[in-house]
């Protein structure tokens, strides 16, 4: 690993051997147990973070309300240019958190530093927005009267996120709700720890040059007992959790208990449709991209592949062909085009998924297995598979975060694609491959996609920041990032001023005194 330059970016990162796990910006502290962080890329043991007892929990949570006072009085522009300079301090940081993300994590190098552009694309968005976060005005039907409608800051965002993009959701949900006013409790995955205590690392030397209190960014680390403290808890108005649909299901009971709010980006099942006048080049680059592309571990990552009858077998014989190509190894060295899975559970799911469909009656295309031996240590390494199924397989509904891409084929026109794309639990993303106005544009109407993300002519995976990200159905239907995504950071309010001297009630109501 030396050999990648992971020890001096950790240093860089001032990411050490023992790292406290909680933090409210400045002071670090904690008490709990110890998780320690291990690399899929090479097996090795990163080093340890200490999680956070209930105790230090409250002290983080004393301590952010105390900074929202303060907080929230900056005028949001101001709050913007702290924001600014966080993009600045990620821009000077790529390279070592970019490596640090794929050690951690195993992605490729090139998408670490993709993750921390993707965050400073973010701060650039959030420094524009912290100058329009604007309501709009109304007219009034008394006379004399004025309306409108502001929106301000809620209080603490507590933010819950998965293992596969282990900073850029943060920053995606952080770079917003800081301007809008807000202060944050993050909790990240108990796989990827390191990268959570860089970032916090990075934005408490913001804070800290701009003599702000402790407490506008906290961390707190530990398992689904430290993220219960959060959901549980009025004193946390809006909790945005990314995970498993599993996860999001507990997690929106528990705050829907409290009548809190609830941000939720869950697991997606998405589909390429390809239609008979598809560009097949950019087809297949699509969509092996979308299966393989971080080990078929993004929520985007492309699952099933819908193919018109008329070109099934040439895309089918295409898509083998390029699987040959497919390189698998360490993911910070850049000839590979495969990383590891996340740790040895991950590589236990797609086995047995690969087990579960031929068991209910798929063709396997493309085998799959486990590499073992020389650089393939650590025992995360799976190869690509592809599997002939049917959509209405068990396993074939489900998510699993692998590289396993699932063909099916449609007859007739694109009506019959849509039903079988639309005809899973999940709805995050999804794409058609056409040169053909008509079915471009019928895939996306209202009986269209149903999906939060619909694409003509692009694969399922990975997505611009500017617009909004999130997905329907089981995928929990919330909304990240671009676009007005910002306003559920915020609480609205309805102002009706009267400049009149009388006081006409509305709807013509008389009260006569
Ligand atoms: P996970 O559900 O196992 O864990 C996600 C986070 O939730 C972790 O921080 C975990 O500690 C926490 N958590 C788990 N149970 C909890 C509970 N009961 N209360 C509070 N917190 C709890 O998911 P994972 O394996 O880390 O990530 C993979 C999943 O995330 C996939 O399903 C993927 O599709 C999804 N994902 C979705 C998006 C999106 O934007 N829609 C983005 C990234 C990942």
């Amino acid at each position: 690993a030396t050999d990648f330059g992971i020890e001096e970016a950790l240093k860089s990162l001032g990411v050490n051997d023992l790292n406290e796990g909680t933090s409210t910006g400045i002071q670090w502290y904690s008490n709990g147990s110890e998780i320690t962080s291990t690399s899929p890329v090479d097996g090795q043991v990163i080093g340890k973070v200490k999680t956070t007892t209930k105790e230090d929990y409250e002290k983080v949570v004393e301590t952010a309300q105390q900074a929202f006072k303060t907080w929230r009085t900056l005028p949001a522009p101001k709050r913007g240019e702290i924001v600014r300079q966080f993009g600045e301090k990620l821009r000077e940081y790529k390279e070592p958190l970019g490596k640090l993300v794929s050690y951690e994590m195993g992605k490729s190098y090139q998408e670490g530093l993709g993750e921390v552009q993707e965050m400073i694309d973010i701060c650039d968005f959030a420094v524009g927005l912290s100058r329009q976060l604007h309501g709009l005005t109304m007219h009034s039907e008394r006379p004399l009267h004025r309306m409108y409608e502001q929106y301000h800051p809620l209080g603490i965002v507590g933010i819950i996120s998965a293992f596969n993009f282990p900073v850029a959701v943060w920053s995606w949900n952080t770079a917003l709700a800081w301007v809008c006013g807000d202060v944050c409790i993050w909790k990240p995955s108990e796989k990827t720890p390191l990268t959570g205590v860089a970032c916090q690392n990075l934005i408490a030397e913001v804070l800290k040059d701009n003599n702000m209190p402790e407490g506008i960014s906290c961390l707190i680390n530990g398992d689904y007992k430290v993220g219960e403290l959060m959901t549980h808890d009025n004193r946390v108005p809006l909790i945005s959790a990314t995970g498993s649909i599993r996860m999001g299901k507990i997690v929106a009971q528990a705050v829907g208990a409290r009548l809190g709010k609830s941000l939720l980006e869950l697991g997606g099942n998405n589909a390429i449709i390809v239609t008979p006048d598809a560009d097949l080049k950019m087809t297949i680059i699509g969509a092996v991209f979308g299966a393989v592309g971080t080990a078929g571990q993004r929520c985007t990552s492309t699952r099933r592949l819908i193919i018109h009858e008329s070109v099934y077998d040439t895309v089918k014989e295409k898509l083998v062909d390029a699987y040959k190509q497919l390189r698998i190894g360490n993911p910070l060295d850049q000839n590979n085009h495969v990383g590891p899975v996340i740790d040895k559970d991950a590589v236990k799911m797609y086995q047995a998924a690969l087990e579960k469909v031929v068991t209910e009656g798929g063709n396997i295309l493309v085998e799959g297995g486990v590499l073992e031996g020389d650089g393939f240590e650590s025992g995360c390494y799976v190869k690509p598979a592809i599997a002939e199924a049917e959509n209405h397989f068990e396993i074939v509904q489900e998510e699993t975060f692998a590289p396993i891409l699932y063909l099916m084929k449609y007859s007739g026109d694109v009506t019959n694609a849509l039903e079988l794309q639309n005809g899973v639990k999940q709805g995050l993303s999804s794409a058609i491959m056409t040169t053909n106005l008509r079915e471009a544009e019928q895939f996306l109407s209202y009986a269209g996609s149903d999906c939060g993300i619909a694409n003509v002519n692009i694969g399922t995976s990975g997505a611009e920041i500017g617009g909004a990200f999130g997905g329907e159905k089981e995928t929990g239907g919330g909304r990240e990032s671009g676009s007005d995504a910002w306003k559920v950071y915020m609480r609205r309010q309805t102002n009706t001023i009267n400049y009149s001297t009388e006081l006409p009630l509305a709807q013509g109501i008389k009260f006569d005194l």
